[in-house]
Order: structure tokens, then C-alpha cells, then sequence
């Protein structure tokens, strides 16, 4: 309405200052294709598709381009412990049988956490897998947020999870249950197995922080972020954890509570990135600014996440990030050109610099100028692609000078982009100008001939 409203303003100016209908009409017409704000519509889209596209690239699966949007102002990191900041797939590097054979402990483990999509249900599945072990299905199967699992096997109760689970379901021995908390001090997870109300044995996950893991906390404190640690595991093992990697932590939280966690954090005025993996996490991840998931978590905490982190790798969440403010200053940049291009254009199109210079637009050469907007804002975002998400393996010297070598070419590309919009719009600007140049010659003898045709009538 605004164009409009300005097309028939230029439109009447010059009908009233006695131009002629069809000067008037040309200069409405004008305005009306150059002010057409495809460039402007196209400023946030493209941007934002190039940069999902850009991501699913990378492996980091964004659900919709507001998330994308909203993951450039994150301020704090809210990460979960286990799947999360450990490994997907812990080991397990010792097993302890105290009653019964190994195969046997091994078996009634993975029968019942066939029904867990716990992280450490997985080596425990895999090992059972790996020396064909027969499986029965378990009855009454019951997840404890934290600790575990309860279920029936064959008649009889069965246990699997960390010491406070076992306390909780067993009254043990005084000598069991220092040899069960001599083991739990010593190892940060621990998983007991517990059958028919006695202590079959437990086995000793390796549950350590993976690299990956470490350098993204490095890179997102050195973005001055906050970065806490919320989990459901005890507070040996948190402390464990959150002291390695130097941030703060939350230990033997419930799902709710990991939820509120992040309330607390979005009342205080801050914008919070959830990552997390279980079903614990699943809240949380919904009420998180920005929730993400791990590629290999739960069914639920990838259905409640903004995003998903298919290769596992915690630093594809920095990488996210900085593609998020990558996208977030290119929609600005975008819409800057668009504006820019309407804000030149649609005084010249007006005719304002028709009187002093004699510069007039014609509507062809005008609309030409709109595709060419359009065109800039387009290449303008595909040099998203050039962003550098930070998730390059370099594990040996060559592959090192390889991502030198690539970074550096891409460095080139970048500027060539750069170039040719430059050379673009200094050629249409150039254009432009002598186009309408010679055009406002065409537009002052019309009224001259006008004039003479008059004279020759009378
Ligand atoms: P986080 O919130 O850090 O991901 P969880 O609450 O998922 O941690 O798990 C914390 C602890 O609960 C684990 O270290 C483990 O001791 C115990 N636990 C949870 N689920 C299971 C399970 N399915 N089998 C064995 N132990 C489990
Ligand atoms: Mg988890």
C-alpha cells in the first residue's frame, strides 16, 4: 500500500506540474516494478534454506529455520551427562560375578535391558550378541529415572542399575555391601545386577567424557558461554565429570527437574541450548530455547529436539551455533542490499533527479535492477556455504595440511563471490545511469515534438 501510495503521489506530482499523461504514467509504473520487494522477501528465506541445507551437511539436522534463527543468540549450554558429554557406546572393561557364571550374569542383564534405550544398555546387549547368548523376555519392565531398571525374569525380581538402585531393592550382606561400595568408589559407573534378591555381580562401564565432548565445551566457554552439566546420575560420578571438564553441574536430577532447570535459566533472561540423549532429557529439550538432540538418543529426545546431531559429535553443536550466526548476520546483510536497492531506486524511479540532471528510469531497466536485487540477495546467501562449522578431523599432519588447503581455497572462492556482486552491481549501477541517460534525450523530445506537431496544426 505504502508503494502503491507512493507511485500515484509521483504519478499525480508530475500530472499536476504539467509533464504530460504518459511522463506521469511512465514515472507511476516506475515505482511500481522497482519497488517490488522480492529481494526483501527473499532476504530470510534463502538465507535461512541455504543454511539448513548447509547443516543437514554436516550433519546437524535443523527442524525449522526459526531454530536455526534462534540458535545465533544462545547465551547458555545445558548439557546431560551420560550419551551426551560420554561416549553413545561405553565398554564395559571388567566383569564381576558373585554368583553364577559369567554368561549367566551376562544374560539376565541384557534380558532385561533389551527393553532399555539407556546408553549402557547397549554394550551389555552387544556383548550377550557377541557370545550368543540366549535372551527371555522380561516381565513388570520398569525404568528408575537415574538408576536403572526393575523387572521379572522367570518368577523372579530383577535389578540393573547403580548402587543406590541395589540399596533400594536390596537389603544385602554387610560384606556384599562393602564389596559393592568399595566397587562403586572406585569406578564412576558401575552397573549391578541384582536377581532373585541377591547380588549376581556388576560390571564396570567405561563411561568417560570422549574427546569430542571436551573440545566442544572448550569452544562454546570460549564463546563466553555458560555451560552446565544436568544429569541424572549421583554426584560422585557428576563431580567426576564436571570437574574434568571445568563447568558447573546439577547431579541426581529427575526429568522434571532437569525441565525446571531450564525454566529457572529462560525466567532469568537467558537463552538456553539444550543438549541431550535420553528419555529424561525429553522435557527438558521441548522447554530449552533451542532443545537438540544426539543422533543415537532416545526416539523421544529426537522427537522433542529443534535439531539433531546425526553424527553423534558434541562440536557439531558449536558448529551449529556459529552457522546460526553465520545465517543470522546474511539475513542482515540481505535485508541491507534489498532495502538499499529500494531505497536508491524508488527516489529515481520518482524522477526526483529528472529536474537537476535530467536522469529519468525507464520501467524495463527498473525491473531489470529487481531481478538483479533479487539475484544478489541470492548469492549473497549461498556464501553461507563457506561458513566453517570447526568439525574438521585432523588426527595426522596431512590431513591437517589438507583442511589448510581446503580453507584456504575456500578463503578464494569467498572472495571471488564477493567480487563478482561487487562487479554486478557496479555494472548495473553504470548501466543504469547511462541507459536512463540517454533515455531522459527520448522523454525531452516527445514533449518537443508535441509541441512542434501543435505549431504545425495551427
Ligand atoms: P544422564 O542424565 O546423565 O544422562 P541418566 O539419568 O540417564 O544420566 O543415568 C544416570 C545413571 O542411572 C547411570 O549412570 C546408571 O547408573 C543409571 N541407569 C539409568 N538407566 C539405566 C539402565 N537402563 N541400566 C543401567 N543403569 C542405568
Ligand atoms: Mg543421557
Amino acid at each position: 500500500p505504502v508503494v502503491m501510495g507512493i507511485a500515484l503521489i509521483a504519478f499525480a506530482v508530475w500530472l499536476i506540474a504539467g509533464y504530460g499523461m504518459s511522463f506521469a504514467v511512465n514515472i507511476g509504473v516506475s515505482v511500481l516494478v522497482v519497488s517490488c520487494p522480492c529481494a526483501l522477501g527473499l532476504a530470510t528465506p534463502v538465507a535461512l534454506m541455504v543454511g539448513t541445507g548447509k547443516a543437514a551437511e554436516n550433519g546437524i539436522l535443523v527442524k525449522s529455520g526459526e531454530a536455526l534463527q534462534k540458535l545465533a543468540s544462545v547465551d547458555t549450554v545445558l548439557l546431560d551427562k551420560t550419551g551426551t558429554l560420554t561416549a553413545n557406546k561405553p565398554k564395559i572393561t571388567k566383569t564381576v560375578v558373585f554368583s553364577g557364571d559369567e554368561n549367566e550374569l551376562i544374560a539376565v542383564a541384557a534380558s532385561a535391558e533389551r527393553q532399555s534405550s539407556h546408553p549402557l544398555a547397549k554394550p551389555i546387549i552387544a556383548l550377550a550378541e557377541e557370545r550368543k547368548l540366549a535372551l527371555e523376555n522380561v516381565e513388570n519392565y520398569k525404568a528408575i529415572q537415574g538408576q536403572g531398571l526393575t523387572a521379572t525374569l522367570g518368577g523372579e525380581e530383577v535389578a540393573v542399575g547403580n548402587l543406590r538402585l541395589i540399596k533400594g531393592v536390596l537389603s544385602l550382606d554387610e560384606e556384599t555391601l562393602r564389596t559393592a561400595e568399595k566397587a562403586a568408589e572406585e569406578n564412576p559407573t558401575v552397573l549391578f545386577v541384582a536377581c532373585g534378591g541377591k547380588l549376581k555381580g556388576y560390571f564396570v562401564v567405561e563411561d568417560t567424557v570422549t574427546e569430542q565432548a571436551k573440545k566442544a565445551v572448550n569452544e562454546f566457554k570460549a564463546m563466553k558461554m555458560k555451560v552446565v552439566m544436568l544429569t541424572g546420575d549421583n554426584e560422585l560420578a557428576a563431580k567426576k565429570v564436571a570437574d574434568e571438564l571445568g563447568i558447573d553441574y546439577k547431579a541426581g536430577v529427575l526429568p522434571q527437574d532437569k525441565y525446571s532447570e531450564v525454566v529457572r535459566y529462560t525466567e532469568s533472561g537467558r537463552k538456553t541450548l539444550m543438549v541431550g540423549d535420553g528419555v529424561n532429557d525429553a522435557p527438558a529439550l521441548t522447554a530449552a530455547y533451542v532443545g537438540m538432540a544426539i543422533g543415537a538418543g532416545t526416539d523421544i529426545a529426537i522427537e522433542s529436539a529443534d535439531a539433531v546431531l546425526i553424527k553423534n559429535d558434541l562440536r557439531d553443536a558449536v558448529g551449529a551455533v556459529k552457522l546460526g550466526k553465520a545465517v543470522m548476520r546474511n539475513i542482515k546483510e540481505n535485508l541491507f542490499w534489498a532495502f538499499f536497492y529500494n531505497a536508491v531506486l524508488i527516489p529515481l524511479a520518482c524522477g526526483v533527479l529528472y529536474i537537476p540532471f535530467g536522469v529519468l528510469m525507464n520501467p524495463m531497466y527498473g525491473s531489470a535492477a529487481m531481478s538483479l536485487s533479487s539475484v544478489s540477495v541470492v548469492l549473497n546467501a549461498l556464501r553461507l556455504n563457506l561458513v566453517k562449522l570447526g568439525n574438521n578431523k585432523t588426527e595426522n599432519k596431512k590431513s591437517e595440511v589438507r583442511v589448510m588447503k581446503e580453507n584456504k581455497t575456500r578463503k578464494i572462492d569467498h572472495i571471488i563471490i564477493i567480487s563478482m556482486l561487487s562487479v554486478i552491481n557496479l555494472v548495473f549501477v553504470l548501466f543504469l545511469i547511462s541507459e536512463v541517460s540517454k533515455l531522459c534525450g527520448n522523454f525531452l523530445q516527445i514533449p518537443k515534438g508535441y509541441i512542434y506537431s501543435s505549431y504545425a496544426r495551427e
